[in-house]
């Protein structure tokens, strides 16, 4: 089955142009090197109607959702619960109503760390006693290894961010790993015959707990998917002067990107 990727966002959690930053990317006048928080949508047909899941819901959900005419969602995955991941949430509730009424509540699914920051933050969502009238209809649900939305399955990636445990997905031939800085030997396994591998780069200089363009050059090779496209860049990495540096088959991605997949 056939599909189509769409890069929502491909920034860092700070966003590309960072605020109070005068630097030359910052400023830079090619719409390649504006970039909202990361996460990606990926829709399919399934017969006569659309299916739309989206990886992430970032504080930039809503203008990304605009931008992309996202009219529904069958599906959240979410890859960790920090904040430039799941800020967006509230920003399902006028999709989640439409979904609700045909199909019940949007199912959400997290790892137990991730769950438990959503529980939290979106009290007012999930809590049994919650009785604000225009909550998102959401549901959560747990990340297993598999997650099957409609026709798709999703695996899970575990990958390394910092000291925390966060997921990855493939789903087809494509894997999505973002905001990784060690990916274990058990998940390179679950990496082979990929035709586009989705990875995180954050910069030149090391940071704890996110990947160098140089280390995520590394993991591309020795993936070997057909395309490789980085994401979660800092404002340290140039659109066209980082492209031009990197090896065939590796490139940025951008925010808008749409690229045809197969997914099984
Ligand atoms: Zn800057
Ligand atoms: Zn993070």
């Amino acid at each position: 089955m056939e599909g189509r990727l769409t890069f929502l966002g491909t920034g860092t959690s700070m966003g590309v142009p960072t605020l109070g930053c005068n630097c030359p990317v910052c400023t830079s006048a090619d719409p390649r090197d504006r970039r909202t928080r990361p996460s990606v949508l990926l829709r399919w047909r399934d017969g006569g109607r659309e299916r739309v899941v989206v990886i992430d819901t970032g504080p930039d959900f809503r203008e990304q959702a605009l931008r992309s005419g996202i009219q529904r969602v069958d599906a959240v995955l979410y890859t960790h619960g920090h904040a430039d991941h799941i800020l967006g949430l509230d920003d399902l509730r006028p999709l989640s109503f439409i979904v609700n009424r045909e199909s019940g509540p949007i199912p959400l699914y997290a790892s137990a760390e991730a769950a438990e920051v959503l529980t939290r933050v979106f009290d007012y969502t999930f809590s049994p006693k919650a009785t604000y009238p225009t909550r998102a209809r959401v549901r959560l649900e747990p990340l297993d290894e598999r997650t099957r939305v409609h026709e798709v399955e999703f695996l899970r990636v575990p990958v390394l961010h910092g000291e925390l445990e966060i997921s990855g997905f493939r789903f087809g031939r494509v894997a999505y790993l973002t905001d990784v800085n060690t990916i274990p030997e058990s998940s390179f396994a679950l990496l082979g015959g990929l035709d586009h591998l989705v990875v995180s780069a954050l910069r030149h200089k090391p940071h704890p707990s996110h990947a160098t363009l140089d280390q995520a050059v590394e993991w591309a090779r020795r993936i070997g998917a057909k395309q490789t496209w980085f994401t979660h860049m800092a404002h340290e990495l140039g659109h066209e002067e980082t492209n031009r540096m990197l090896p065939a088959g590796i490139e940025l991605a951008y925010d808008g990107l749409t690229i045809p997949v197969t997914l099984g």
